[in-house]
């Protein structure tokens, strides 16, 4: 059994995963609208990734005998001046979820459920990953600086990601 107040942080957490699947689609209209094919394959890979990180915490309080209860999200930030500006806003955002991430392991470790530290390890790692993936985003971009041939190449690299569920899940 876990606590009234991890369940309801839990919960709070699967708003901000699907939050970001829709933060990362309005990130991918914009990069379409903007002819960036490339750049918009790799925001809907993203809100796909957002996704499954929803259904792993929707799935983990089924597991633990709790409910989940959805709410109404905010509308995400649709306009922006640059794909460089939206990979610096999505940098931004992950470095949010990390803290968050991290207030969901103090409670669990201060409440010492063991069950749920085990669980949110795959997430703290995850952070990493998303933290240092837009990083290098962002300093490519900065690099590109709005010249066009290096911009349609970082295009075409992006237009390759797929999404594939983690083994780990
Ligand atoms: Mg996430």
């Amino acid at each position: 059994m876990i606590s009234e107040q991890l369940v309801n942080e839990v919960n709070e957490q699967i708003k901000h995963e699907f939050f970001s699947a829709q933060l990362y689609l309005a990130m991918a209209a914009y990069c379409a609208s903007e002819d960036l094919m490339g750049f918009a394959n790799f925001f809907k890979v993203q809100a796909e990734e957002e996704k499954f990180h929803a259904m792993k915490f929707f799935d983990y309080l089924i597991e633990r005998g709790e409910r989940t209860r959805l709410t109404a999200l905010d509308p995400p930030k649709n306009d922006y001046s640059s794909v460089l500006d939206a990979f610096k806003f999505s940098y931004e955002h992950e470095l949010f979820v990390t803290k968050r991430i991290y207030k969901l392991m103090d409670i669990a470790v201060d409440e010492r459920e063991h069950a749920t530290i085990s669980f949110l390890k795959w997430f703290i790692d995850e952070q990493v990953e998303e933290e240092s993936m837009f990083s290098a985003l962002v300093k490519k971009l900065e690099r590109v600086d709005n010249n066009v041939s290096g911009l349609y190449m970082l295009d075409a690299e992006l237009a390759q990601r797929t999404f594939t569920p983690p083994a780990t899940a």
